[in-house]
């Protein structure tokens, strides 16, 4: 496990090869104590809007965990043992939880982007507790976007229900990691979405070679009427590419890394006093 984790922490490291039973089970057991003992917490990337100037319209929470002897974990190295064996949803309730009690901290027009795993989605009460949450936080419904990853796909039927629910809260949606997964197009027709991400795979392309799929996408969302971020934008040259294609948000390294919460307080538009 020891090997495991370091390999998954550093950036660049080959994958070891591992019983992959053997390290769910362990993992798995640690990842509760995790959840129980706060080990868990968040860090928030900016979010700019890429035709003002810039302006931050809000965050992506991401999780880390800050695990007792290996330090800081990236999400690679915990969340796929989370879908394994389905600590993904209590995970999720902490992400969830720690998120809006953040959230209800920053001026009332702050944005924020929550990851959710397509488990949460089989979870047939999951919309009543995201409500729960927005009651007791006091935080406007439109402020929260979830993100579905394209590499987990929702599936026809009981997911959909979830969907619906949430969406009649008022909480908007987000198809994560667009372009990466086999999605067909009928789901951005079938799903009640708000917003896709593209990829960092087509903003980083070569312009040359793939603008054409980030172009593609920007076509799309602006017939679908949703809103078109690009992630991973790492040079003002994507951003500003990402822009003249139709792009109405950004984020990525070029602008912030994801942030403690206090760092990226202090980058919000200051409220505008009465
Ligand atoms: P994601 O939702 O697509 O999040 C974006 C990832 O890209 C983050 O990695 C972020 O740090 C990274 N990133 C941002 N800008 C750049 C850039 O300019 N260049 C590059 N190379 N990378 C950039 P992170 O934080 O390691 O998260 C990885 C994935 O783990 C996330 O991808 C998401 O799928 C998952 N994840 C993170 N937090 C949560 C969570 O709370 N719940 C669930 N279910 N999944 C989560
Ligand atoms: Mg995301
Ligand atoms: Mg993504
Ligand atoms: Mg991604």
């Amino acid at each position: 496990d020891i090997a495991m984790y370091a390999a998954k922490a550093l950036p660049g490291t080959a994958a070891l090869h591992y019983d992959e039973d053997m390290t769910a089970t362990s993992v798995g057991a640690e990842l509760q104590d995790a959840i129980r003992d706060e080990q868990l917490f968040l860090l928030f990337q900016p979010i700019v809007a890429l035709d003002e100037g810039h302006r931050v319209l809000g965050a992506e929470a991401l999780v880390r965990w800050n695990h007792p002897v290996h330090g800081t974990l990236a999400p690679d190295a915990f969340i796929p043992v989370a879908e394994r064996t389905g600590l993904i949803v209590p995970l999720g309730r902490w992400v969830l939880r720690a998120s809006l009690r953040q959230l209800a901290a920053w001026p009332a027009g702050t944005l924020l982007n929550i990851n959710i795993s397509a488990r949460d989605l089989r979870e047939p009460d999951f919309a009543g507790a995201v409500k729960a949450l927005i009651d007791e936080y006091g935080v406007t419904p439109a402020q929260i976007t979830l993100e579905i990853t394209e590499s987990m796909p929702v599936e026809p039927g009981d997911s959909f229900t979830v969907l619906d629910e949430l969406r009649t809260l008022g909480v908007k949606l987000a198809l994560d990691d667009f372009g990466t997964g086999s999605s067909p197009l009928s789901l951005l027709h079938d799903v009640p979405l708000d917003e896709v991400k593209l990829d960092r795979t087509f903003t980083q392309a070569d312009p040359d070679e793939r603008v054409s799929v980030a172009a593609g996408v920007a076509h799309l969302a602006e017939a679908l009427k949703l809103h078109a971020v690009a992630e991973g934008v790492e040079t003002p040259q994507q951003a500003e590419r990402l822009r003249e294609l139709g792009y109405q948000a950004a984020q990525g390294y070029h602008f912030a890394r994801p942030l403690p919460a206090a760092d990226f307080e202090a980058l919000l538009p200051v409220e505008a006093s009465a």
